[in-house]
């Protein structure tokens, strides 16, 4: 497991990272890769630990902890410290079906789990992940399981999201014909048109789908089911249907001046973002014309939020300010949030890094909303007018909301405005075209397992379990996959 010796030997080391000043002019990957001496270095910090909680994905104080596909992290550090490179690979297999996704994108929530962690830096498992990953596609270790022998089952996968793809490549690799459907023009989901090319090159999803092409898998694009393509004859059509179409509705700010012209979804100036800049495709939109030279305002001060500020820079924004409604975190752990739970501490993204470097200062306002927007003539978005809110306490729910401070109004220039506010369940016609049953929070239901209240019909990702994270996206595609495979087969071997 590592060497024994080695977290008291090396300093943690992170891979090299683009200036501000140079990555802020395109949308290329900024991380990159420490050569492989170092790399086995870093992997020889993960220590012999008793209790290695970065594998053990588990709940503690309601937030996941350690890595929700339980990656066998200290083995797999092992064979990297060792140069046992191809072997890490195969270990990484067992538990991942697309680590070159996770070892870009994953918010490493078995590194806020390393035992390493609690009295050092945790050890850089994350990109130990990716550059097992990168060597396994540089040496032609990357196959896709093409079977022999078919079951005669079929199953469709409605969503080609992470989700999606995993469960995908799970069941095609076990004899059944699988067909994904998709929406939009490409596969991918949220890692082709939500998460920005920056952090995520999109050729890193082409990579994987050729393979999974190759292999058997039928992809379907532009087929948006139940609206364009007959949900009924698709589950007549099929031994089995998985709904992983993901949380897609998002949450809306309801204030007088929405309507607006220039207020858009994260997700769709994201997608626009993708489409203009990587495609060269602009579906009536151009993001470059909407943003250059233009004051731009972000609701949310989340990682979607982020990627919107860090898109604006790229484009052109002369000032970006993202909103908060909460206030300020910790900058390090309180009592009340120990190791080795997830660590509820201020978090200064990529986005926000760029915007200090660009405009001096860190974009995000706390504790604050917008409470009206103002238009000019021709109904642009002319203004934001921004309120600060303060915790308030119901006596009678015990439930704390935030609620505007009167007298806190102030105006602020907005030509452009981008509501990142999170997601409220899949959106609703799918659901009602499956004839099957959503939950309070607008997912779709299921029974303890993965099945909805249509036994044939199956849910699992975001639409599932409301906006979350491609690892558990994959984690929840490989658990369906093996639900369904039960189902059809008597047993699973997934
Ligand atoms: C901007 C943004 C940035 C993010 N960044 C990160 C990050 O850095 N790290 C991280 O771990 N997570 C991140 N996330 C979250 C992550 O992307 C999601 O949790 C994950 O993609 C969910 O996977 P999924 O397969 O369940 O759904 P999705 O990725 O949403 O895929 C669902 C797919 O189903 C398709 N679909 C929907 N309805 C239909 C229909 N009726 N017919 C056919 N197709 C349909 C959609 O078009 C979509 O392609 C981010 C999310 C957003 C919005
Ligand atoms: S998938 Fe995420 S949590 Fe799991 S080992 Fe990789 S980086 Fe860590």
């Amino acid at each position: 497991m590592g060497k024994t010796t080695g977290f008291l030997e090396y300093a943690r080391k992170d891979g090299p990272v683009r200036e501000e000043s140079e990555r802020v002019n395109d949308f290329c990957e900024f991380h990159g890769e420490l050569d492989m001496a170092e790399r086995r270095r870093q992997a020889a910090r993960c220590m012999d630990c008793g209790v290695p909680f970065c594998q053990a994905g588990a709940s503690l104080s309601g937030m996941t902890t350690g890595c929700p596909l339980h990656n066998l992290i200290p083995e797999i550090n092992d064979l990297v410290y060792r140069g046992r490179m191809a072997e890490a690979y195969t270990r990484l297999s067992v538990t991942h079906s697309f680590p070159e996704f996770t070892g870009r994108v994953c918010p490493a929530l078995c590194e806020a789990a390393c035992t390493a962690g609690l009295h050092n830096a945790a050890v850089t498992t994350k990109e130990n992940e990716r550059s097992v990953i990168e060597y396994a596609f540089e040496n032609g270790l990357v196959n896709e399981v093409k079977p022999s022998v078919r079951t005669g089952k079929k199953v469709a996968v409605i969503g080609s999201g992470p989700a999606g793809l995993a469960a995908a490549k799970a069941l095609n690799s076990r004899g059944h014909e699988v067909t994904v459907y998709e929406k939009n023009d490409r596969v991918g989901g949220l890692l082709r048109y939500g998460i920005p090319n920056m952090k995520l090159d999109k050729s890193v999803i082409d990579r994987r789908v050729k393979l999974l092409t190759e292999a058997g898998v039928i992809f379907k694009t532009g087929e948006n089911v139940g609206k364009d393509v007959d949900a009924k004859k698709i589950v007549a059509e099929n031994d089995a249907v998985i709904l992983a179409c993901g949380a897609g509705k998002p949450r809306d700010i309801k204030v007088p001046g929405r309507e607006a012209k220039n207020i858009f979804f994260a997700v769709d100036f994201l997608k626009a973002v993708t489409k203009s800049v990587i495609y060269e495709e602009n579906e009536g939109v151009n993001p470059s014309d909407l943003v250059k030279g233009k004051s731009v305002i972000v609701i949310g001060g989340g990682d979607t939020g982020n990627d919107c500020v860090g898109s604006c820079i790229r484009l052109g924004a002369t000032a970006v300010t993202q909103l908060e409604m909460m206030p300020k975190p910790a900058q390090e752990r309180l009592p009340s949030n120990p190791w080795p739970e997830w660590p509820r501490v201020l978090k200064t993204d990529y986005g926000q890094e760029e915007a200090a470097f660009m405009f001096g200062s860190d974009p995000r306002v706390y504790t604050t909303t917008v409470s009206e927007f103002k238009k000019d003539p021709k109904g642009n978005v002319v203004e934001a007018v921004l309120v600060s809110l303060k915790p308030e306490k119901d006596e009678k729910t015990g439930r704390t909301s935030m609620v505007p401070v009167e007298g806190s109004e102030r105006s602020v220039p907005a030509d452009l405005v981008l509501i990142a506010a999170g997601f409220v369940g899949s959106e609703e016609y799918i659901a009602k075209s499956f004839g099957v049953e959503t939950d309070a929070r607008g997912n779709i239901k299921t029974s303890g397992s993965y099945a909805t209240t249509d036994p044939k019909i199956y849910a699992a990702g975001d639409a599932r379990r409301g906006q979350s994270l491609v690892v558990w996206a994959i984690s929840e595609g490989r658990s369906v996959a093996r639900e369904v495979d039960e189902a059809l087969m008597g047993y699973t071997n997934l």
